[in-house]
């Protein structure tokens, strides 16, 4: 078999009313920008893929498909994933930092030619991952404990809150009114997002959110609330300053959603930079990789539970990864009533990836990422392609 084509396009899908998510500087986003990629072959197999591609980025991936990566993988055997993993990575380097995408487009061509889900060519640890509700805005107290009561309802078991405010006692408050809401036996999460630089900062640019010692002063208080993890509590890249708060911290420090490449995970898991690390198989390296990836922080007893803020299709990749991970025990499922809502970022499949009554999300039987375009609901959404 023979990589024959790669295309991709770039898809808009509008939101119910505009959305303010914690990590945007820019204000309200009116539309999710996402990109969806097939990988075309000569025994008529096509694989497919789709990631978040906000803040403008999509037509960039675009162009380095068109450039770069198309004359690159046409031509290679599919099943040759370490060398479409280092051509990606080629392209990482020179070209455009999130290429991930497109590999996880070839396994899932790898997938159908076996007729198995990814998961089960992995080691099939498990047919279902529990999710939480991942939210995306910063609302009141009182809002968040009401929306967090309406996801327990629809059955998630956990749920994500996003801190941004001027104070601690503004942060914890949330998180406070949340565990009164729906009691001690729902996982809560608390995500900082203050790994990118341009998100550290209040609205208006005028200062900086987070340091070392808010990071751990919030840490010691969610502790009182059995938070699960804190996530994203500092710089990406200020490794020594997350070692120390993973191992000062009462609760397990999460992230490197943000950090990129092999080299960058491994060196962070040999120093312990955090407790839960979390690369995207869209974002953060080639899918396969991260299964190994996977395989090392277990090793070690640490967790790999993927970020995986993205449509329905983008989730689907990361499923896969989750579901073939002994080390990975929740799922993120971006769910933010009324705007995050299935039906808007689902609507590319033909079978939206549903949470059960008890939370979890079955892996579907399909073979590959197990899931099927609707490409009478994707064409009016494509405002780009190649
Ligand atoms: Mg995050």
């Amino acid at each position: 078999m023979r990589i024959t084509d790669v295309r991709g396009r770039v898809i808009e899908m509008p939101y119910p009313r505009p959305f303010v998510p914690s990590w945007a500087p820019e204000g309200a986003h009116d539309v999710m920008s996402a990109v969806i990629v097939e990988v075309e072959t000569d025994e008529g197999i096509i694989g497919v893929s789709g990631g978040d591609m906000g803040h403008g980025t999509g037509p960039m991936l675009l162009e380095a498909i068109r450039g770069w990566i198309r004359p690159q993988l046409v031509g290679l055997d599919p099943f040759a994933t370490t060398h479409v993993a280092n051509r990606l990575r080629y392209v990482a380097e020179y070209v455009f930092p999130r290429p991930w995408v497109v590999g996880v487009a070839v396994w899932d061509a790898v997938g159908k030619a076996c007729g198995q889900p990814l998961y089960k060519l992995w080691g099939g640890h498990s047919g279902a991952v529990r999710a939480y509700a991942s939210f995306g805005e910063v609302r009141s107290a009182q809002q968040r404990a009401e929306d967090s009561l309406r996801a327990v309802e629809h059955g998630f078991q956990g749920i994500k809150l996003r801190v941004h405010s001027a104070t601690i006692a503004e942060d914890v408050a949330q998180v406070a009114a949340v565990r009164e809401a729906v009691g001690p036996d729902v996982a809560i999460m608390v995500d900082a997002n203050q790994a990118a630089a341009r998100w550290r900062y209040a609205p208006d640019g005028s200062r900086m959110i987070w340091d070392y010692d808010r990071a751990l002063a919030t840490a010691r208080e969610l502790a009182d609330l059995d938070v699960a993890w804190l996530e994203e509590p500092l710089p990406r890249h200020d490794y020594r300053a997350l070692c120390e708060l993973t191992a000062a911290a009462p609760i397990p420090i999460a992230g490197c959603e943000h950090n990129r490449g092999i080299g960058q995970l491994v060196r962070m898991l040999e120093d312990g930079c955090f407790d839960i690390f979390q690369p995207d198989a869209n974002e953060s390296e080639e899918i396969g990789a991260l299964r190994d990836f996977g395989a090392m922080a277990a090793a070690r007893q640490r967790r790999v539970i993927p970020h995986a803020w993205a449509t329905g299709l983008g989730v689907a990749g990361n499923l896969q990864l989750c579901a073939s991970l002994p080390n990975c025990d929740w799922l993120e499922y971006p769910y933010d009533p009324p705007v995050i809502v299935p039906e808007v970022f689902h609507s590319m499949l033909t079978e939206p990836l549903l949470p059960d009554s008890s939370g979890l999300v079955g892996v579907p039987d399909g073979p590959g990422l197990g899931v099927e375009l609707d490409y009478a609901a994707i064409e009016p959404l494509t405002v780009q392609q190649v």
